[in-house]
């Protein structure tokens, strides 16, 4: 018997830990460990009903090391999937070269007083994890995780070798709110409203946030407005692939959320520099994300559907081709399946997949590893058979936007 320990019970958890009890037979023994019990709780009850399984759970503040290693010591987990937020992946990773136990998490790390996040805190883990025999699997999420798959599956199957990279991320869900984000508030807003940035001519292009925008015409949704932004895989691919010339990363809002951000921005409800609000310190972010819908409450109300993917031009047999890869995602399909709105549909399965390939040791080889460094047909084959079909088509021409 293989255990994983989750920690986390947000989201994404939610899905993951729902996908995973439905396959017993590979995720035999399923431990969730989150800050607040009663997450965990919501949880077991619902995997319970839906599938019959009983899942162990238990409170777990994973910003203390200590803590996280006598879990871990108790109940021995072969893997431990980091669903938390990015703050805890180094306490996390941590623990588990403490007790030799095997890492996967879908967001890189950031620090919680500085909105910058950068492989670089991971991948000096890299010599560690190699000596201790561990593996760490990092960003296996969608964006990162399925796009960095798609980026070695192009390259694998298709092209010699890439010239530019773009990848897009749609979301045309509804969920009825004035404003509200998809995925942790907090981790979203920091995201968003950092500055753009993008790789040409072997250099960081670096401007104002949501700034650059043009209009695609996405498979099964139609045109929509997409803005430049900076995303974490952008850095593992130009390293893994260091012959990209250009890479990208586009993701759409629409008016209303824009209008409701600049708002925000503009009165100070997205800074993280701590203020004193009637002789209590509080971070204006950190309110706005106690205020605002928890993402976990969209998946009943929002419809319509996510098209992430990407967009790769390149050389074949000295002949230029471009090929857009891309899954379409249904936010009620999702609901009715698990519980939840596609995107967290989107990270939790490839989390589930990830682990799936490192419990069977398709995927494993000790140390820290980005998922386009691993052969992409298996996890290819996993997206279609659980819920993440793929489509890649051949584009007449390379993009020119
Ligand atoms: P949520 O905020 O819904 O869930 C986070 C969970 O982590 C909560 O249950 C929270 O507990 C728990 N948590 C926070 N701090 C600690 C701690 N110190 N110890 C233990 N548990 C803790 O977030 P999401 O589910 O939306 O996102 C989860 C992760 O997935 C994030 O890292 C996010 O960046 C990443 N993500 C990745 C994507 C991808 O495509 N790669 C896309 C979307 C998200 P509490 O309930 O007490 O707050």
């Amino acid at each position: 018997m293989q255990s994983v320990l989750v920690i986390g019970a947000g989201g994404v958890s939610h899905v993951t830990v729902h996908k995973m009890a439905s396959l017993s037979k590979i995720f035999t023994d399923i431990i969730l460990a989150s800050r607040t019990i009663d997450k965990c709780l919501k949880i077991k009850k619902s995997v319970k009903k839906k599938y019959n399984a009983d899942i162990t759970v238990l409170e777990l503040d994973a910003d203390n090391v200590n803590e996280t290693v006598s879990i871990i010591n108790k109940f021995k987990p072969f893997l431990v999937i980091n669903l938390a937020l990015p703050y805890q992946d180094l306490n996390i990773m941590d623990a588990c070269l403490i007790t030799k136990t095997h890492y996967l998490d879908t967001a890189n790390y950031e620090p919680k007083d500085e909105a910058k996040f950068e492989y670089k805190w991971q991948w000096d883990y890299i010599k560690s994890f190699e000596e201790k025999g561990v593996m760490a699997l990092l960003g296996s999420g969608f964006d990162p995780g399925v796009t960095n798959v798609f980026t070695a599956y192009t390259k694998k199957h298709y092209l010699d070798c890439i010239d530019c990279l773009d990848i897009l991320d749609c979301n045309d869900g509804d969920h009825g709110h004035p404003f509200a984000t998809n995925f942790n508030p907090e981790i979203n807003i920091r995201e968003v409203t950092s500055n753009s940035k993008y790789w040409e001519d072997k250099q960081w292009k670096i401007g104002p946030a949501l700034k650059s925008k043009v209009s695609f015409n996405f498979p099964e949704i139609g045109h929509k407005n997409m803005y430049l932004m900076y995303h974490e895989e952008l850095e593992s691919l130009i390293k893994h692939f260091p012959e990209i010339k250009k890479a990208r990363f586009w993701m759409t809002f629409g008016d209303k959320y824009l209008k409701y951000l600049e708002v925000l921005e503009n009165i100070g409800m997205t800074s993280i520099i701590p203020i004193n609000h009637n002789g209590a310190e509080i971070v204006p972010l950190e309110f706005l994300k106690t205020i605002l819908p928890n993402p976990s409450s969209l998946g009943e109300k929002t419809k319509g559907k996510t098209c992430i993917g990407t967009i790769i031009s390149g050389k074949k047999n000295n002949t230029e081709k471009t090929f857009y890869t891309y899954n379409i995602c249904n936010h009620e399909e999702c609901f009715d399946e698990v519980g939840s709105q596609a995107i967290s549909y989107t990270t939790g399965v490839p989390a589930m997949i990830g682990a799936m390939l490192m419990l069977k040791k398709i995927w494993f080889k000790p140390g820290v590893w980005n998922m386009e460094q691993f052969n992409p047909d298996p996890f290819m084959e996993l997206l279609n058979q659980h819920g993440l079909p793929t489509k890649t088509i051949q584009l007449k021409n390379s993009v020119n936007f």
